[in-house]
């Protein structure tokens, strides 16, 4: 979440942080700003709103100089105003500081420093970090330079519980800038005569495509010609690799698209072609997962499958847990990450752990992997983004390969993480019952769904259409049964996220059992309902609402009759196999929500209060 950039190099600093915050901005946009070193002087310029004010302030007050750092903040502590964004300043002045994550004790620290003689100017807790290392270089005693800045962070990060990744600028050494991570996201941009320093290396993909991330507890000193990595204890840090950054500056721009939502939601054809590239084998009748490291005699010995996320990736996990118990025959469950690590669940020997996170820096689905890993579980990672955290602790694992995710609302990684769940489930389920006929039939299915969204797609006008017909509702409710009870969930979120409306999603029959009580003119109800085993049941269930005057919208399969003569409107998605549905049933709800939204005037790429890839507790 929220996000760092960092500059030392031979040309002027704040476009190029301003650049890279515009590509970060999706990640936290309650504030912005940035701090330069210039003629011996610290330029900082800092406001609340989006990247643009921040544009706007450096037009009036412009901020030179070859070295900077900056952020994008999604406030944790502190309200999104001018003096809580970043960068903070020490008690001296001369010290700065940008940060993403959050520092648990800071009250204790806080305490200390006042009592110190320390005063505030924020209600933020990295203010605190920059007067802990700012008072810690002052007294130390060594000549002042970058040894002693890099001794005083060491000993400041030391202090401190909770995470960060920290980007920091000190006037006695204008020439370096010093990183370090805990549980947020860092790398080293690299280049010649310049380098960077970056939560994410997308943000600098039009200056570099080569990086080095930090682990935990790594600290860089970075400078124009080179930069170090130790650890923060003051070690050697172990190898590090040079990561090659995929993505393209052009996959990171809008092109025709009003909004990157949407955008996505029509790059779906391709990034679910995209996942199932090279994975299918027509000679074993099953899937190839190379990335998985797992013998066949492994595979078979899995007796039951745990399946860890947030958000959109835990409702993607839902439609996992459907597939790998219909077509893999494994029990499975799937568990909140936040609460994998509380709940402290029985595991034997035979448990396999499916962590699913589109950045792989998600904090809490990490916080799960760590955990099963400590106990010596087998944990895959189920990621996009190739060199993140997530996929390198987990060491194993399958890409969603979907490209970057911009929107806020994501869309195309869960239609890539359910393709991922297909064919985990194909392959289980070829080593253990399912014939090749049944397995060929899976994969002739599969290669048939990347045209079949594109159909899907064509709905959008009609959707546009129905979507203005509720723009007074007050809320909306989501129903659907079986593998499309997890796309009712996703359909709710999708529509409370980018409209703020109040969205329910459940599975249809338990209507009766409580939500019914909703039902009225101004509350219309989406349904579910493909031609598949619970059609009558999904039927039956909107005669109800209808009996109550609640208006219904349908999503139903072509050439399936019926649903006509009960919803006031209905959306038809192509044929195709129950398990498979949910890749085709979300298009019609990430477009009626993205519709509805743009009907509302919603912000639909950045809605309030969130933010891309949550990387706080
Ligand atoms: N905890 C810090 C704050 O509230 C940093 C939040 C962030 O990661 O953007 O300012």
């Amino acid at each position: 979440m929220c996000g760092i950039v960092g500059y030392i190099g031979k040309s002027l600093a704040a476009p190029i942080l301003l650049d890279g915050l515009r590509r970060l901005e999706y990640r936290g946009y309650d504030s912005a700003g940035l701090a330069t070193v210039s003629d011996g002087r610290l330029e900082t310029r800092k406001c609340a709103g989006r990247i643009q004010a921040l544009a706007d302030l450096l037009k009036k007050e412009p901020a030179p100089g070859g070295v900077g750092i900056s952020h994008t903040r999604w406030a944790t502590h502190g309200r999104p105003v001018d003096e809580n964004a970043h960068p903070h300043a020490d008690g001296s002045g001369r010290l700065v500081l940008v940060h993403n994550g959050v520092i648990e004790n800071y009250q204790a620290l806080r305490a200390q420093l006042v009592e110190a003689g320390h005063t505030f100017k924020s209600q933020t807790d990295t203010e605190i970090l920059a007067h802990l290392i700012g008072k810690l270089y002052d007294e130390a005693r060594a000549p002042h330079g970058k040894a002693r800045l890099l001794e005083a962070t060491r000993a400041g990060l030391k202090q401190v519980i909770g995470t960060y990744g920290i980007a920091v600028l000190h006037l006695d050494v204008p020439e370096t800038i010093i990183g370090a991570r805990r549980g947020s996201p860092l790398a080293v941009g690299l280049g010649r005569g310049e380098h960077f320093l970056v939560s994410d290396p997308q943000a600098i993909i039009a200056h570099s495509q080569e990086a080095v991330y930090l682990k935990d507890y790594d600290v860089a000193v970075v400078g124009r010609d080179g930069f170090e990595i130790s650890t923060l204890e003051g070690g050697i840090a172990g190898s590090y690799e040079v990561t090659k950054v995929d993505f393209t500056s052009d996959d990171v721009t809008l092109g025709e698209f009003p909004h990157y939502m949407l955008k996505e939601i029509f790059e779906q054809p391709h990034s679910v072609r995209d996942a199932l590239r090279g994975r299918l084998s027509k000679d074993d009748a099953s899937a190839r997962l190379g990335g998985l490291n797992m013998t066949p005699q492994e595979l078979r010995d899995v007796d039951r499958v745990i399946i860890t996320g947030c958000g959109t990736a835990y409702h993607a996990g839902l439609v996992g847990e459907y597939l790998i118990e219909a077509l893999g025959h494994v029990p499975c469950e799937v568990e909140f990450a936040s609460e994998f690590r509380y709940r402290n669940m029985p595991m034997d020997k035979g448990t396999l752990v499916l962590a699913v996170s589109q950045s792989g820096e998600t904090i809490d689905t990490l916080a799960a992997v760590r955990e099963s890993v400590r106990k010596g579980h087998r944990t895959l990672g189920i990621c996009n983004n190739v060199a993140s955290t997530i996929a390198r602790e987990c060491g194993a694992g399958v890409y969603m390969h979907a490209g970057p995710e911009i929107g806020v609302a994501a869309t195309k990684s869960f239609t890539s993480q359910v393709t991922v769940f297909t064919l985990l489930a194909l392959l289980l389920g070829r080593i253990r019952h399912q014939s090749s006929s049944e397995g060929l039939g899976i994969i002739k299915a599969l290669e048939a769904i990347p045209a079949q969204i594109e159909r899907a797609l064509e709905t959008s006008d009609q959707i546009r259409e129905i979507a203005a017909k509720y723009v007074g509702a007050k809320g909306m409710l989501f129903m659907g049964r079986q593998y499309n009870y997890p796309i009712a969930l996703e359909g709710a979120l999708k529509m409370k996220e980018i409209t703020y409306l109040q969205c329910e999603g459940h599975p249809s029959a338990e209507l009766k059992h409580g939500f019914i009580a909703l039902i009225e003119p101004d509350m219309p109800s989406v349904f579910i309902a493909p031609d598949d085993t619970m059609f009558e049941s999904n039927l039956n269930s909107i005669e109800q609402v209808k009996a109550r005057r609640g208006p219904v919208i349908a999503i139903g399969t072509e050439g399936r009759k019926g649903l006509e003569q009960v919803a006031d409107d209905v959306v038809y998605i192509p044929r195709c196999p129950d398990y498979l549905s949910p890749l085709l049933t979300i298009i019609p709800l990430q477009l009626l929500s993205y519709h509805m939204a743009v009907h509302l005037g919603r912000d639909v790429d950045k809605p309030r209060n969130l933010a891309k890839s949550v990387t706080v507790e």
